[in-house]
């Protein structure tokens, strides 16, 4: 295969947006596109099924034989099916074999948090070593979150691994989460939870409001970030303290939005609660180098280097040779 060929497509399928990219043999970029939504269920799927076809149109696509989709949910990546996936409106959906059945390649489902590390992690200028445990934290509507060691992203038995979203910051039964738990901190920093709390004990309405207004130096709209950023370092401190992270990345529109206030206010909370803190220095929390499109090109790696399941093997041989 000569080092220009393409060799992977990826798409990220988001609340309100779908990106997708054309990956070189190289990794580099050969082609990308995003494209605004608001839709949801089947509308939303037909959404991520035009971006796939776009880009398989394009020149840049010959070669390609592989499709990775990632999506906000969780995901039984052997079947490609959406478990959970309210934000799309996709609970329970065959989402890999619909878009498989469509377009005759297959299709590798991923958790858009797990595609975003896949992708951030390989960016020339991280490069893990082997050992390296590198922690996403995904803000945006919600809370997602990816692990992984040196270049793997932990997936877990049943695709959790790295949910940092339900990590409880409180005592039981106080706030019931829609994950069935209680105290999780998606309840208490996401995008959506500043909204709710600013609205419950301000004058905002918005995220953006709460952005302004402490662009501005308004203290309590600061407070109103810092809070978020205090309980995501409350949420990291069991994961810093046992796994001894290099990295923490954080990505998502909200995160990268409130990033000035949210680091500060998770670094302190940490070194509260940091472990033999004489020995050892706090992780490094950084933006994610990629931004917008880490998911769609994690997509595209994790689709790239992931072998196929025997079943699904012999379903690809046998189209392939009609
Ligand atoms: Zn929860």
């Amino acid at each position: 295969m000569n080092d220009d060929a393409s060799v992977a497509l990826g798409v990220d399928l988001g609340g309100t947006k779908a990106s997708g990219v054309i990956l070189r043999a190289d990794g580099t970029v050969a082609r990308q596109l995003r494209r605004a939504h608001d839709s949801t269920g089947q509308e939303a799927l037909d959404v991520a099924i035009d971006v796939v076809r776009e880009l398989l149109s394009d020149p840049a696509s010959v070669g390609i034989e592989r499709v990775g989709l990632a999506v906000a949910g969780l995901v039984d990546r052997h079947s490609g099916r959406i478990v959970r996936g309210a934000l799309l409106g996709l609970d329970d959906t065959p989402l890999g074999l619909r878009i498989e059945s469509l377009i005759g390649l297959p299709v590798f489902v991923e958790n858009d948090a797990d595609a975003t590390l896949a992708g951030v992690l390989h960016d020339p200028s991280i490069s893990p070593d082997a050992d390296d445990v590198s922690v996403l934290v995904a803000l945006g509507t919600g809370v997602g979150g990816a692990v992984a060691v040196g270049d793997h992203v932990l997936r877990g038995v049943a695709g959790f691994a790295g949910e940092l979203g339900h990590v409880p910051i409180e005592e039981p039964g106080r706030h019931p989460c829609p994950c069935g738990s209680s105290g999780c901190v998606e309840l208490f920093a996401s995008g959506t939870a500043v909204t709710r709390i600013a609205r419950a004990t301000t004058s905002f309405r918005t995220t953006e409001a709460v952005l302004a207004a402490a662009e501005s130096g308004d203290r309590t709209a600061r407070t109103l970030l810092t809070d978020a950023g205090t309980a995501l370092g409350h949420a990291l401190v069991p994961l810093v303290n046992a796994l001894d992270p290099r990295t923490v990345f954080l990505s998502g529109g909200f995160g990268h939005a409130a990033a000035t206030y949210l680091v500060p206010a998770m670094e302190a909370r940490l070194r509260r609660q940091q472990s033999f803190p004489e020995s050892r220095s706090l992780p490094r929390i950084v933006l994610d180098p990629i931004g917008p499109m880490a998911a769609a090109i994690g997509a595209a790696i994790i689709a790239r280097d992931l072998p196929l399941h025997p079943a699904r093997t012999s379903q690809f041989y046998s189209a392939r040779t009609h």
